[in-house]
């Protein structure tokens, strides 16, 4: 077998529902791999930006948003995203899940996510929902350069 832990980082675009193709299809054959898709909540969701702060506290500086309406923020952009892939992760049980992180950008949150949970191969679209032309998003492109694993992009 290949991989043991597969990546998506998923936004909802075309360009991710192919990246969350192409690896359920990696690991459907192995009953030892498992599929990780994670949303990553950018700090400008919570105002951060606004104060000119960047960074601190995955994203979340002092003072600026209190703890629960944090934990709101990401509960709500986890609930919206299970919801969506759920029907399309069904048939690997309990070998998928679907996790939302936030971090001061979201190629830190998911480059970070990537470490810390051993995965050995990150499967994203190349483009994503704020795709007008070119050839990579500027997310693909943040995890490219912050990570050791390998990414794989997918159109
Ligand atoms: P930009 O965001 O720079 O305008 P874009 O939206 O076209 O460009 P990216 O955002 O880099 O391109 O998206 C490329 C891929 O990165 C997506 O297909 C998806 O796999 C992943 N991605 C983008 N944003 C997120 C996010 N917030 N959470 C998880 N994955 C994401
Ligand atoms: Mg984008």
């Amino acid at each position: 077998m290949m991989f043991r832990h597969v990546m998506v980082p998923y936004d909802g675009s075309d360009h991710a529902k192919n990246a969350l193709n192409y690896a359920k299809d990696l690991v459907a054959g192995d009953a030892d791999a498992k599929l990780s898709v994670v949303h990553a909540v950018p700090s400008s969701y919570m105002g951060v930006d606004r104060m000119g702060t960047d960074g601190a506290l995955d994203g979340v500086p002092y003072g600026m948003l209190d703890y629960e309406e944090y934990q709101g923020v990401v509960k709500r952009v986890l609930d919206e995203a299970q919801k969506r892939v759920a029907e399309d992760l069904a048939d690997l049980g309990d070998r998928a899940q679907v996790e939302a992180v936030a971090g001061a950008s979201p190629a830190d949150a998911l480059s970070r996510y990537a470490e810390e949970h051993d995965c050995d191969l990150i499967v994203m679209g190349r483009r994503g929902l704020g795709a007008i032309r070119g050839m990579l998003g500027s997310v693909s492109f943040g995890v490219l350069r912050a990570t050791e694993v390998p990414v794989l992009t997918v159109k």
